[in-house]
C-alpha cells in the first residue's frame, strides 16, 4: 500500500521529536490520503488536492493511477 498522493506525488516526512532536553528522537508524519473516484477511477489523494479540485476544477492533475488488471495491482502512468 502506497503512502502516496497521486496528484502532486507528496509522502510521508521524516521529522525529529524533541523533549525538553532537546534530546531528537525520529518519527514519521503522514500525508492525510483519502481515496476518490476521478473519471471512474480510485485514486489517492492528499486533503489539500482535495480542497485544491473542490475550489479550482482542472487544476490538479492526476500523475500516478493504480489500476487493477486481472487480481493484480499494477502502476500506469497517465497522460
Ligand atoms: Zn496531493
Amino acid at each position: 500500500m502506497s503512502k502516496f498522493c497521486d496528484a502532486c506525488g507528496r509522502g510521508a516526512l521524516t521529522i525529529n521529536l524533541r523533549s525538553k532536553s532537546e534530546q531528537a528522537v525520529k518519527s514519521q508524519q503522514n500525508v492525510n490520503l483519502q481515496s476518490r473516484k476521478v473519471d471512474g477511477c480510485k485514486v489517492k489523494l492528499c486533503t489539500s488536492c482535495i480542497k485544491t479540485m473542490a475550489n479550482k476544477p482542472g487544476v490538479v492533475k492526476i500523475v500516478k493511477r493504480t489500476v487493477r488488471l486481472a487480481g493484480r495491482k499494477t502502476k500506469q502512468t497517465a497522460r
